[in-house]
């Protein structure tokens, strides 16, 4: 009986035990990857949905190893997150997308807009974000006006007027502002009113189903609605069809973002495929 009883709970504690173990080793080989090139960035197009022209693009970060292969950013950034090395990370994002841009620069190609980057809650914490930003800009000659930056909702729940100050700073030193993933967080009307973004990312779940499902569409219509009265604009991600693109030009989304218009590029085929050269 008692033997009977000890198997599962022996099997859960060696199972956890191996889980716990593999993510040490991830963790490790996440810290030497920071140093030793491991990481990349990719883009993915934003485009204006009436014109269907380039009007930035969102930088992923992008991680292989030689033995665990190409681990995904649901994974890895969590765990980064996790393990304190998410400002770090981050820090590398922001450097890497600056000398990018100064790359295409010297190149002689355009990149319109922005190139959005994704702000862990932490990062934006961490007091030294503004500073690490200003740095890179100037270490690479890069403008504050060509990034973005994309925050979730949960950004601006640890300290609200933590948030609302460092929103502001940013906003004055001229970087783009985004609220990524909306509709999935808790923020209200009155509280996204407080925080300078100037645009609203429109999560992709309620994309998906838009035009299946009436409740997702009534998200989507009353997103754009409610950016529109608040000045903000609106930009779609995940958008995989040309339906959904149609659908959300008509309820007046500006922009959208998704596999319809191109998957995550690395920087050689982004610009090769999006890029114009400067003419002269
Ligand atoms: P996210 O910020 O919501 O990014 C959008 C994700 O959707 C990306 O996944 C992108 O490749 C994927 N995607 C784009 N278009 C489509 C589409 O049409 N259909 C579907 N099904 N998916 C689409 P990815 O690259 O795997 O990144 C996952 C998450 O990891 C991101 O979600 C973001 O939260 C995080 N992440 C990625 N790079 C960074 C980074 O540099 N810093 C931080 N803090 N987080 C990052
Ligand atoms: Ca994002
Ligand atoms: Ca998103
Ligand atoms: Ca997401």
């Amino acid at each position: 009986q008692a033997k009977q009883q000890d198997v599962p709970f022996r099997f859960f504690e060696e199972h956890m035990g191996a889980a716990l173990a593999s993510r040490l080793v991830m963790a490790k080989r996440l810290a030497a990857a920071l140093t030793d090139g491991g990481l990349s960035l990719h883009f993915q197009p934003q485009v204006d949905l009436a014109s269907g022209c380039l009007v930035g693009a969102e930088v992923l970060c992008r991680w292989h190893d030689d033995e665990l292969g190409t681990v995904s950013p649901a994974v890895f950034i969590p765990l980064a997150e996790e393990r304190g090395m998410i400002v770090p990370l981050g820090n590398w994002v922001i450097d890497a997308t600056c000398r990018q841009l100064a790359a295409w620069q010297a190149a002689g190609l355009v990149m319109p807009g922005q190139l959005a980057i994704n702000v862990a809650s932490r990062q934006f914490d961490d007091n030294q974000l503004i500073a690490t930003l200003q740095r890179c800009c100037s270490r690479h000659g890069v403008a504050a006006s060509q990034l973005g930056l994309e925050l979730t909702e949960s950004g601006f729940m640890s300290d609200p007027d933590q948030a609302v100050a460092i929103t502001e700073a940013l906003k004055r030193l001229g970087f783009g502002l985004s609220i990524d993933d909306f509709g999935t967080g808790y923020s209200s009307l009155a509280y996204l009113k407080r925080f300078a973004a100037d645009k609203i990312k429109i999560d992709m779940s309620f994309v998906a189903d838009m035009l299946q499902s009436d409740n997702d569409h009534t998200i989507v219509t009353t997103i754009i609605a409610m950016a529109r009265s608040l000045k903000m604009e609106t930009i779609a991600e995940g958008v995989e069809h040309a339906e959904q693109a149609d659908a959300l030009l008509a309820l007046g989304c500006q922009q959208a973002q998704g596999y319809h218009f191109s998957k995550p590029l690395t920087g050689e085929r982004f610009a090769e495929r999006w890029l114009a050269p400067i003419l002269v």
